[in-house]
């Protein structure tokens, strides 16, 4: 391949801040990978504001037309609903198929001959769930009553079930836990389950994944095991929502969430963003952690096969934060975005 085509959409808040930076690493990377070229795309709550759409057609044309992949930074989405407005990044997902949205936590030993406390990664289900967001409120003779249509089908499930799997025979522990909630919701996480369950057996997988050993947790006890002894997972597969909380929980354990990257991936598409949102609370300050969206950039590089770029960038960012002396103050540090971003390019 002659070039890398990446769309870049920054999306709102921070976002805006930190994908120049996973920008900045991919340039960095020189002939490791093929010449990469860039295209800026709209999505987003200000773009929804001041054009009257989330996410404009053209966005999605140009990511399946030209790009090879993309990096996405986050948007804002009001907790109230707005009339018109839909978060683009879900409607993403769904439009380009990509149906895994894979989350690795890894924590940063003091000393790079030890193993990392917190070493897993969360293969979270990324189309369907709550988040086909099918809502509807009633007036009865009560008040009012809301309720929501949870979707999980067999074939997303199976899918992430093999995401899954193929992700666990890549590392040393191999080894799947299946996040559920089945002793109350039997019908939907029950089929997730069992479909996830079944994925080593189906016939045209036979023998493939005989070397993964299999466990599966509720979601809440989940949560209260990863928090008081995180090495036990190593790859946690869950239905959409689950996902999301878990991910922001064991970001909490490995220091910030600025330091998670995640990729959103499909048969045919990869794009790289970082677990955060768009943090309004820092904005516009400089203090915006760019590593999770330069790591979400090494990411989408290694599921293209770019490993060797990829590790450059992993190993630069491990090597800034284990040295400590320019972080933001997520991490305790008095560093900038852009100071940051700096230290990493100079190792890379
Ligand atoms: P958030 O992830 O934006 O922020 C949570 C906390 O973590 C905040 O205190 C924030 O300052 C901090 N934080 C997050 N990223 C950081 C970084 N890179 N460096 C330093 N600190 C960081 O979650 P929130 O505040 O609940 O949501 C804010 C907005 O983001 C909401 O509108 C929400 O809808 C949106 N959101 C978008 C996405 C996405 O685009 N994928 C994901 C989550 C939330
Ligand atoms: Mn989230």
């Amino acid at each position: 391949k002659q070039s890398l085509k990446v769309g870049l959409i920054p999306g709102d808040g921070i976002g805006v801040e930190v994908i120049p930076a996973a920008k900045e690493a991919i340039l960095a990377l020189g002939s490791d990978i093929p010449k990469p070229e860039f295209v800026d795309l709209a999505a987003g709550f200000e773009h929804f504001t001041r054009h009257g759409t989330a996410l404009p057609d053209e966005t999605v044309q140009i990511m399946k037309e030209e790009c090879d992949c993309a990096l996405f930074g986050a948007v804002s989405s009001p907790t109230r609903k707005v009339v018109g407005y839909s978060s683009p990044i879900v409607a993403l997902r769904k439009v380009l198929d990509l149906y895994a949205n894979v989350r690795p936590v890894i924590s940063v030993a003091a000393d790079s001959s030890q193993k990392p406390a917190v070493d897993l990664v969360v293969v979270r289900e990324n189309t369907e769930c709550l988040y086909v967001k099918q809502e509807e409120l009633k007036f009865t003779e009560n008040g009012k009553e809301a309720r929501a249509t949870r979707l999980i089908t067999e074939r997303a499930s199976r899918h992430i079930g093999q995401m899954a799997f193929e992700i666990a025979k890549g590392r040393p522990r191999k080894h799947v836990t299946i996040i559920h909630k089945s002793n109350v919701l039997s019908v939907t996480d029950g089929l997730f389950r069992e479909t996830v369950r079944e994925v080593p057996t189906l016939p045209e997988l036979a023998g493939k994944y005989d070397d993964v050993t299999i466990a599966e947790q509720i979601v809440d006890s989940a949560v209260y095991r990863l928090f008081r002894e995180p090495q036990i997972y190593d790859v946690m597969v869950a239905p959409n929502l689950y996902g999301d909380i878990l991910s922001d929980a064991a970001a909490a354990l490995v220091g910030s969430l600025g330091l998670v990257p995640s990729v959103n991936a499909g048969d045919k598409f990869i794009m790289g963003e970082p677990v955060h949102g768009s943090a309004p609370d820092i904005v516009g300050q400089n203090i915006a952690n760019p590593l999770a969206s330069i790591r979400s950039a090494a990411l989408m590089l290694r599921f293209l096969g770019y490993t060797k770029g990829a590790e450059r960038i992993d190993r630069a960012v491990e090597e800034v934060v284990r040295e400590g002396r320019e972080l933001t103050p997520d991490l305790g540090g008095k560093g900038t975005t852009t100071g940051v971003t700096e230290a990493v390019l100079k190792k890379i």
